[in-house]
């Protein structure tokens, strides 16, 4: 075995190819980080090429190249040529899908600008279904009949959260395109299985935005008392992701250490 190669055979999304937007960082960063370390080959996508770049160089590397990919899942265009570049370059479609993209702006409701509630909605829950369109589009043409979608939506969209009616709306909305996603993407000849994940607070970039005060009475809130970390999600992701999970579609995996159960 030549130095420093990665032996991937055996392991449970080994010769799988995997599309991660929102991969620069966070979740996304832990999920691109735990599918290579289970043998995927992965397109790590984001709207920040460079913490993508960084997150490229955390990858475990061998002859299966991974990549970074300049993507705004907001906009049509971007989105096809991410699903067509991938094509070109691995000479397949991605046959696992996870939609981590997003973004907080938050606000309370009587002050929240219409162009603010746009914007999230635009980021979490058009650009999530323009990237499944994308990719399950190519997916069928190819004739996989094998794929796997596992959007990130999270458990403020089932509770409510103050000063986040953007946020929340917009991932109660990706819990039912997920639904609608499984429901007509599941027919044999698609093969394609779609779930959500239902992140409580995980210690990211994102989470860090949050006051410190705010995020210490949350933290009491949760029966594990603690945050949660990326790769504890990312762990759920690859299991979605997996065929492991080949009987699971439509649903919704809360990972919160007990929050809001
Ligand atoms: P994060 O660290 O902020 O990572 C999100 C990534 O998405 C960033 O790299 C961001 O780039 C990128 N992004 C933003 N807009 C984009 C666009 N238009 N096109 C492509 N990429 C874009 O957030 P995270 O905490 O890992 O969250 C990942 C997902 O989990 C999100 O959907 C979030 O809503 C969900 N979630 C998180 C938590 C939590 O507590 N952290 C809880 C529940 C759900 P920029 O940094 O340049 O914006």
């Amino acid at each position: 075995m030549a130095v420093g190669r990665v032996v991937t055979e055996g392991l449970r999304l080994s010769s799988r190819l995997a599309l991660v937007t929102g991969g620069g960082s966070g979740i996304g960063r832990a999920v691109c980080q735990q599918f290579a370390s289970e043998g995927a080959t992965v397109a790590v996508a984001d709207i920040d090429e460079d913490s993508a770049e960084e997150t490229l160089k955390s990858l475990p590397c061998d002859e299966q190249q991974h990549s970074v990919f300049l993507t705004d899942v907001t906009s049509p265009q971007s989105v096809h040529s991410l699903v067509a570049s991938i094509q070109t370059q691995f000479s397949r479609p991605p046959s696992i899908v996870v939609n981590c993209a997003g973004i907080t702006m938050d606000s309370l409701l009587l002050k929240m600008e219409a162009e603010t509630f746009e914007r999230v909605l635009r980021v979490n829950l058009m650009g999530t279904f323009l990237v499944i369109q994308a990719a399950s589009k190519a997916l069928i043409a190819n004739g996989s009949r094998r794929g796997s979608i596992v959007n990130l939506g999270s458990i403020v969209g089932k509770v409510g959260n103050l000063g986040q009616a953007n946020y929340t709306a917009s991932k109660a909305g990706v819990v039912a395109l997920t639904k609608t996603s499984a429901k007509e993407l599941a027919r044999y000849v698609y093969g394609i299985r779609c779930n959500a994940i239902l992140p409580g607070f995980i210690d990211t970039p994102m989470a860090a935005k949050v006051p410190p005060k705010v995020l210490e009475k949350v933290v009491q809130l949760v029966p594990m008392g603690r945050l949660g970390d990326a790769s504890e999600v990312a762990s759920v992701c690859a299991f979605l992701a997996s065929d492991d999970s080949s009987y699971i579609t439509g649903t919704s995996l809360e990972v919160t250490g007990g929050l809001f159960m």
